[in-house]
């Protein structure tokens, strides 16, 4: 039996094959050890020259100036762009600016703009401070009232669980990018068909603005799958075989781990996409190797 894999943009030469965007995704470190992790990094990664590298807001601005040193820090050391998170759960309006005049200050104008989920957790309905953004599509209009952003918000190929049906769903994504976003970026999905049924029905909505995908290596599966738990996207019963019993063989467990995210890249890409935003955990092995499928290769 032959194969023809002649039409697959991911098994074409690096000449004829499409451009690959990048973005990688990184969380403020709270210790030193932490943090020359997310250094060690953030060398790795930046030769690779992906459109920016975002750095997450804990919840309720509990990161606030540990984001801004960061994405400052990115900018001002590699030179790659640096996109900052921000969240307007628990503060008002005023407070929420302020945090924005800084990363203004500190030269950053690409956001990452998103409601944020209330301290006690997602399962708990989010009551918006009096004075605060009533959502992220009302955070986003706010930001475009303050300067000239680059903004990007999140979408959710398995539907936001607090959404009551996906006609809201994609309402509340249209209004967003309405609103003044560029681009949305995925929460992490390990069923590639849940991230092409999203593209199908925001296009049937009209939305033209890109959907990035968002990758989510597992270094882990343990801690993946509590992540995932906790934001509200499943993990399939086949990925859950695969990872079993390998919890004390991480050799193992790294090599299904590569294989698994290789898989879900390459597919994307023999359908069409272009764009990827990993979350990195502040790790740079998995995101290096998988960029290198994509020929996205340091200078
Ligand atoms: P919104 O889009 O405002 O709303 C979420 C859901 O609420 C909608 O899907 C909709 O179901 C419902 N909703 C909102 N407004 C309406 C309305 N008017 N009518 C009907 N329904 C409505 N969290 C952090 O704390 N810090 C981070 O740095 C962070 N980074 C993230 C990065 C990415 C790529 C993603 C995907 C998520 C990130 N999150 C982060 C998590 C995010 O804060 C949560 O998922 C949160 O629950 C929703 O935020 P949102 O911006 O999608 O909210």
């Amino acid at each position: 039996m032959t194969i023809d894999t002649a039409d697959r943009p991911s098994r074409q030469p690096a000449a004829e094959r499409p451009s690959f965007q990048v973005s990688f995704e990184f969380f403020p470190p709270k210790t030193d050890v932490m943090e020359e992790r997310f250094w060690d990094s953030i060398t790795k990664l930046a030769p690779l020259h992906p459109r920016f590298v975002s750095v997450t807001y804990g919840a309720g601005g509990s990161t606030r100036e540990r984001t801004l040193r960061m994405v400052s820090s990115i900018k001002a050391d590699t030179g790659v762009d640096a996109a900052a998170h921000l969240t307007c759960v628990g503060a008002s309006k005023a407070e929420v600016d302020a945090v924005v005049r800084g990363y203004q200050e500190a030269g950053i104008s690409r956001i990452v703009a998103l409601r944020g989920d209330p301290a006690e957790g997602m399962g708990k309905p989010f009551t918006p401070h009096p004075e605060g953004y009533q959502n992220a599509a009302d955070l986003v209009a706010g930001l475009n009232k303050l300067g000239d952003f680059d903004i990007s918000v999140a979408a959710y190929p398995e539907k936001h669980p607090q959404s009551p049906d996906w006609a809201a769903e994609i309402d509340n994504l249209k209004r967003k990018l309405d609103a003044g976003a560029t681009r949305a970026i995925t929460q992490m999905f390990f069923d590639n068909d849940d991230y092409f049924r999203l593209v199908d029905r925001a296009q049937a909505a009209g939305i033209t603005a890109p959907i990035v995908p968002g990758i989510q290596p597992i270094h882990s599966f343990k801690q993946i799958s509590g992540f995932a738990a906790r934001c509200g996207a499943s993990i399939p019963g086949w990925l859950a075989e695969r990872f079993e019993g390998l919890d004390e063989d991480p050799e193992t467990h790294a090599l299904v781990a590569s294989a698994v995210a290789a898989e879900q890249v390459l597919e994307l890409v023999d359908n069409g996409i272009t764009e990827f935003h990993f979350f990195t955990l502040n790790r740079s092995n998995l995101v290096l190797a998988l960029a290198r499928l994509l020929g996205v290769r340091p200078d």
